[in-house]
């Protein structure tokens, strides 16, 4: 590390000015099929409208490209938020906001992304029992893993530890889709307003 020399970048504050908005990480965890992607996506499209510059990182896409060789154990899940993590940063100090969705399913995962973070961070707890996401089954992912086929699975061989300090927590056995959206726009505006 020590022959490591960062070069400076530009300020954030003159890509923030640039955009007319500033860098934020809103980032959603929960189960599978608790509903990151939908709301998260449905959150893009009107910042989109609204003029925003957003860019999602969600965890099933970055598997496919730059966590593709990191699998479900705790330390495959470990580096695959880390990394997801440092590209926020980065995107986040550049001025976008950006929406993550990774299940992130231990106290110690949504810590070190605050930690890399710190207050860019903003933590959307989406909550949903393990037998509501088991009945949507969305991807089909509880049925496969209700007959041993996955690995790992989240709520079932690997733990889903609720969080305590999230910034937003959505309930959505209780609440539309719709409502989930508003909130979470609700407090980005709120949180925009007040930095
Ligand atoms: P995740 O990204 O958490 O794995 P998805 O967003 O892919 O989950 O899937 C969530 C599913 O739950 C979708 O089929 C969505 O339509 C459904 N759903 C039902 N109610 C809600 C709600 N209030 N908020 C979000 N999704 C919901």
């Amino acid at each position: 590390m020590t022959d490591i020399h960062p070069h400076a970048t530009l300020p954030r504050y003159d890509k923030e000015t640039l955009l007319g908005q500033q860098g934020i990480v809103l980032w959603f965890c929960g189960l599978s099929g608790s509903g990151k992607s939908t709301i998260a996506s449905g959150v893009e499209r009107v910042l989109h409208q609204q003029g925003r510059f957003t860019i999602r990182l969600d965890g099933d896409n970055l598997r496919t490209g730059l966590n593709a060789n990191l699998g479900f154990s705790d330390d495959d899940r470990l580096e695959n938020i880390r990394r997801t993590a440092e590209l926020a940063k980065i995107l986040a100090h550049n001025g976008v906001i950006v929406l993550c969705s990774l299940i992130t399913p231990r106290g110690m995962h949504r810590d070190m992304a605050r930690g890399i973070l710190e207050e860019d961070l903003a933590l959307v707890y989406v909550k949903a029992s393990y037998a509501a996401c088991e009945a949507r089954d969305v991807k089909g992912l509880y049925a496969k893993a209700a007959k041993g086929e996955v690995a790992h699975f989240t709520g079932r061989d690997s733990g889903f530890e609720e969080p305590q300090n999230a910034e937003l927590v959505l309930d959505t056995e209780r609440m539309t889709v719709e409502d989930a959206v508003s909130e979470v726009l609700d407090f980005v505006s709120g949180r925009l307003a007040s930095a």
